[in-house]
C-alpha cells in the first residue's frame, strides 16, 4: 500500500463553514494559495517522512548497540527483550514506509500504470470513455464481448426462424452478434428482418465484403452493411519536402481534380512549407458548488503551478500516452468549467482525455478535498466538440497547423490561369470581409472543410469533428515585387489520430498507409498523429488554391458541369451499380 495514502481523520481542506467567514474574494485567494498540492493526499507529507525517519534511524542504532553488546557479553543473538521487540517492529514499520515512499515512482509503474488497456470501445468522442458518468443511452448488450457469449440454447438456430424472431420482437435486433457470436451472420439477419419490418429494400446497400467483426464493440452497432464512398487521390502534395499522394474520399465531382490542380500548381513552385504550433485535446466538465466561494476555491487549486504536479500524476494515470498539459477554469455562478488539455500521442485523443478528467474528478472528490463538488457532466461543452465555438478558435484544439507557399507568377497564369492581384482582391472580399460580414467564426476560407471532410473520411477520422478541425483563415498577398502570390492557411483545431476510432479498419488502414502515417509511431509517439495535420493543413492550402484560383477567373460553374454533372443516365446506372453490389 502507498502509504501516504493512508486515512486520517484530519480535514485537510479548510471547512465549508469557515470559507463562509472568508467573504473577501481576496481572502480566499489567500487561503487557496497557501495551500500545497500535497495536502490533496490524505497525509502530511512532511511530517510523516519525518517522524518514520528518525524512528528508522533510533531503531537501526539501538539494534546495532544491542548487538555489538551481545556479543560482547556473549548473549546468544535470538533471545530478545521487550525493548529489542519494539526496535525491530519499529525497523521494519519504518523501513517498509520509506521503501514505500522512496520507491513511490517505481510503485506507481505497477500499482497506478496507465489503464488505457482498458479502453475497449472507441467512438472518436466519449460515449465509450465514460458510459456510466454520462448515461449513455447504449445499451450493455449492443457492445457485446464476443468470445465471452455463448449462443443461448433457446434461439432458432435457422436464418429464417431468427429473422421472424427479430421481426416479432422475441429476439432484440441489439442482441444478435452476442446470441450467434457471428457477427456477418448477425449482420445479415437484421437487415433481412429490417427489411420485412419497413417494408423496403436495401439492394443498393452492400453486404458482403465487409469484415464486420472489426467495427464490433469499436465503431459501430447493429450494422446491417456499409456505405460506399469513392476514395479519389490528390497529388503529389509536396509538403516539407515530402510528397504525398492525398486520398479524399468524396461524392462531389471537382474536388479532388481542384486539389489535385492546386498540389500542382505548390509542387511546381517548390513546395509548401508547415509549423505545427501546438498539440493537445481538450475536455471540459461542468461542476457545481453549493456556492461562488467554493466555486472560486477550485479553480485557484487548479489554476494554482504548485498543484500541477499532483493533478497531472492524477490524469495521466489514463494511459501511457496522456499528458496534462492545462487545466483552466471558467466560473458560471456556482459552476466551474474545467478545460483540461493534455497530448494524447497518434490518437485523436477524446478517450484518453476523458479517462484522465474521470480521474481528476474523482480524485478531487475522493481526497475530501472537494467533497462537496457535484459533477454535472463530463463534458460541459467548453471542450468543445463537434461545435463552432469561439474558445476553439482562439485556444486550439488537437492540432494547431499553419501552413503556406509561395506560388509562383507565372504557374499562377499557367495552371491557376488567373493573376496574383486577382487571387489577392477576391481573397479579401471574400474570405476576409464576406466572412466577418457573415460572422464566420473560423470560417474565413473558401472550402477548407470539403477538403478536412474528405480527407478525414478516407483515413478513418471522426467526420463529425470537421466542425472545428475545418476553422481556417486563408490569406493571400502579393510578393516579391507583386510577382508571386503568398498564401497561408492557419488551421487551429485539426482533430486528428493515427489509432483508434476508425483508422484501424482496413480501407482507412490503407490511406494513412498511402500517406506512411498508419498506425502508432514507435520512435516519437504522435508524430503519426502531427504528420497527418501537416497534410490536412497541406490539402486544405491546394484547395483554396485551386477553388479560389476557379472563382477569379470565372470558372467555377463551368467545371462543376463537366465534374459534376454525369451526362449519363443516373437511373438505369444507379440501377445496375445496385445490383451488382448487392448480395
Ligand atoms: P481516442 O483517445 O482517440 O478516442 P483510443 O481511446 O482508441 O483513441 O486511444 C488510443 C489507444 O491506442 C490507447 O489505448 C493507447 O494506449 C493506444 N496507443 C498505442 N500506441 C499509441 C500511440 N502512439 N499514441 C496514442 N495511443 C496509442
Amino acid at each position: 500500500m502507498d502509504p501516504r495514502r493512508r486515512s486520517t481523520k484530519k480535514p485537510l481542506a479548510p471547512p465549508l463553514s469557515n470559507l463562509h467567514r472568508h467573504s473577501a474574494a481576496g481572502h480566499r485567494q489567500e487561503d487557496d494559495s497557501q495551500r500545497r498540492a500535497s495536502d490533496a493526499l490524505p497525509l502530511p507529507l512532511q511530517l510523516t517522512n519525518a517522524l518514520f525517519l528518525v524512528l528508522f534511524f533510533s531503531a537501526v542504532y539501538f539494534l546495532l548497540r544491542r548487538w555489538s553488546d551481545k556479543i560482547r557479553t556473549q548473549t546468544p543473538l535470538h533471545v530478545l527483550t521487550f525493548s529489542e521487540i519494539l526496535a525491530l517492529l519499529a525497523f521494519l514499520a519504518s523501513f517498509v514506509y520509506l521503501l514505500g515512499f522512496f520507491g513511490i515512482q517505481f510503485v506507481q509503474s505497477f500499482l497506478l500504470r496507465p489503464d488505457d488497456d482498458e479502453i475497449v470501445a472507441v467512438d472518436g468522442g466519449f460515449a465509450a470513455a465514460c458510459p456510466q458518468s454520462l448515461n449513455c443511452a447504449i445499451p450493455a448488450a449492443a457492445t457485446p464481448d464476443l468470445a465471452a457469449a455463448p449462443i443461448e440454447l433457446l434461439l432458432p438456430q435457422n436464418d429464417e426462424e431468427l429473422v421472424q424472431s427479430v421481426v416479432s420482437g422475441a429476439v432484440p435486433s441489439y442482441s444478435l452478434e452476442s446470441k450467434l457470436g457471428d457477427c456477418k451472420r448477425a449482420a445479415a439477419i437484421r437487415r433481412e428482418a429490417l427489411q420485412r419490418i419497413t417494408g423496403r429494400s436495401l439492394s443498393g446497400l452492400p453486404l458482403e465484403g465487409f469484415d464486420y467483426d472489426s467495427i464490433l464493440g469499436q465503431c459501430c452497432e447493429m450494422p446491417v452493411g456499409y456505405v460506399q464512398i469513392p476514395v479519389g487521390i490528390a497529388g503529389p502534395l509536396l509538403l516539407d519536402g515530402t510528397e504525398y499522394s492525398v486520398p479524399m474520399a468524396t461524392t462531389e465531382g471537382c474536388l479532388v481534380a481542384s486539389t489535385n490542380r492546386g498540389c500542382k500548381a505548390i509542387h511546381l513552385s517548390g513546395g509548401a512549407t508547415s509549423v505545427l504550433l501546438r498539440d493537445g485535446m481538450t475536455r471540459a466538465p461542468v461542476v457545481r458548488f453549493p456556492n461562488i466561494a467554493r466555486a472560486a476555491q477550485l479553480k485557484f487549486y487548479l489554476e494554482d503551478p504548485r498543484n500541477f504536479d499532483t493533478v497531472s500524476m492524477v490524469f495521466n494515470r489514463s494511459s501511457r500516452f496522456a499528458r496534462l498539459q492545462s487545466a483552466n477554469c471558467t466560473l458560471s455562478g456556482r459552476s466551474v468549467y474545467i478545460r483540461f488539455c493534455c497530448s494524447t500521442g497518434d490518437a485523436m485523443g477524446m478517450n484518453m482525455v476523458s479517462k484522465g478528467v474521470q480521474n481528476v474528478l474523482d480524485f478531487l472528490q475522493d481526497a475530501d478535498f472537494f467533497p462537496d463538488m457535484e459533477v454535472v457532466a463530463i463534458s460541459g461543452n467548453l471542450c468543445a466538440d463537434k461545435k463552432p465555438a469561439a474558445v476553439n478558435w482562439i485556444h486550439g484544439r488537437g492540432k494547431s497547423v499553419v501552413c503556406e507557399a509561395v506560388i509562383r507568377g507565372d504557374v499562377v497564369n499557367k495552371v491557376l490561369k488567373t493573376s496574383v492581384q486577382s487571387l489577392v482582391e477576391l481573397n479579401k472580399d471574400k474570405n476576409l470581409v464576406g466572412s466577418a460580414m457573415a460572422g464566420a467564426l473560423g470560417g474565413f476560407n473558401a472550402h477548407a472543410s470539403n477538403i478536412v471532410s474528405a480527407v478525414y473520411l478516407a483515413t478513418g477520422q471522426d467526420p463529425a469533428q470537421n466542425v472545428e478541425s475545418s476553422h481556417c483563415i486563408t490569406l493571400m498577398e502579393s510578393t516579391n515585387e507583386g510577382r508571386d502570390l503568398h498564401v497561408s492557411v492557419t488551421m487551429p483545431c485539426i482533430e486528428v489520430g493515427t489509432v483508434g476510432g476508425g483508422t484501424q479498419l482496413a480501407s482507412q488502414a490503407a490511406c494513412l498507409n498511402l500517406l506512411g502515417v498508419k498506425g502508432a509511431c514507435y520512435e516519437a509517439p504522435g508524430a503519426n498523429a502531427r504528420r497527418l495535420a501537416t497534410v490536412v493543413a497541406g490539402s486544405v492550402l491546394a484547395g483554396e488554391l485551386s477553388l479560389m484560383s476557379a472563382l477569379a477567373a470565372g470558372q467555377l460553374v463551368k467545371s462543376h458541369m463537366k465534374y459534376n454533372r454525369s451526362s449519363k443516365d443516373v437511373t438505369t446506372h444507379n440501377a445496375a451499380a445496385a445490383a451488382a453490389a448487392s448480395s
